[in-house]
């Protein structure tokens, strides 16, 4: 069937060593998995069962542009998080085959209007403005698992004109990337295409137009984004 209005074109994030790209389908996001941060929050770190939001696709940003300061907000905070990219997904996915549904990796910031976050946990409402909007979520060239295996503790850090702000390691995360994968397959159809943004470590806070921010997790990729 023809369409009537043009199709949106699909995301596409860069790939390591690549001419192609690796085509996003859905954004997954994963809340407090690092216990210094879900203390920063002013959350109890016991181990609950993760829970999840989504971005959307075209929130992703790829290009160099710079991110560009989203309106209605006085609060964007940068959170950086490890980034999975899956080759093939399912539901009920166990634990133990959850690695073997993933392409490669990457780091990425989920950007949030930290204030209408707040304003949306003080009235139980939806997270959506304060987490999906426009370019939320710059990410870096995806890193094929023959390239960087899995990796399971290392360096993720980010840093805001030079300065540290946010240091982690992977192996802190309450919930591991095989179970985040299970525990996602048991409330969606993971499928090719899907990405994963696994959770921030502690040292969120403010970004201001102008500000150069550098992340990254060690061994796997890093990402330099302008706030504009
Ligand atoms: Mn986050």
């Amino acid at each position: 069937m023809q369409t009537i209005i043009p199709p949106s074109p699909p995301v596409l994030l860069p790939i390591k060593g690549s001419l192609v790209g690796f085509p996003v389908r859905r954004v997954y996001c994963v809340g407090r998995n690092y216990a210094a941060h879900a203390i920063e929050m002013g959350h109890d770190p016991d181990r609950e069962p993760p829970f999840f939001f989504q971005k959307n696709p075209d929130n992703l940003l790829v290009s160099g542009d710079g991110f560009p300061y989203p309106p209605r907000t006085a609060d964007v905070h940068h959170e950086v998080e490890l980034v999975v990219a899956l080759k093939s997904g399912g539901a009920d996915i166990p634990v133990e085959q959850a690695l073997d549904c993933v392409y490669g990796y990457g780091v990425g910031i989920d950007f949030t209007r930290r204030d209408l976050q707040a304003e949306a946990k003080k009235a139980g409402k939806p997270w959506a403005a304060a987490k999906a909007f426009e370019h939320s979520a710059p990410v870096s060239e995806i890193v094929p698992v023959e390239v960087v295996g899995h990796p399971a503790n290392g360096n993720i850090w980010l840093k805001v004109n030079g300065e540290q702000r946010q240091q982690g390691d992977l192996d802190q995360m309450i919930w591991k990337i095989p179970e985040v994968i299970s525990e996602l397959s048991r409330l969606f159809t993971l499928a090719p295409g899907d990405v994963i943004m696994t959770g921030t470590p502690s040292g969120v806070g403010p970004v201001v137009r102008g500000d150069a921010v550098t992340c990254g997790v060690d061994g796997v990729a890093a990402l330099a984004v302008t706030v504009r």
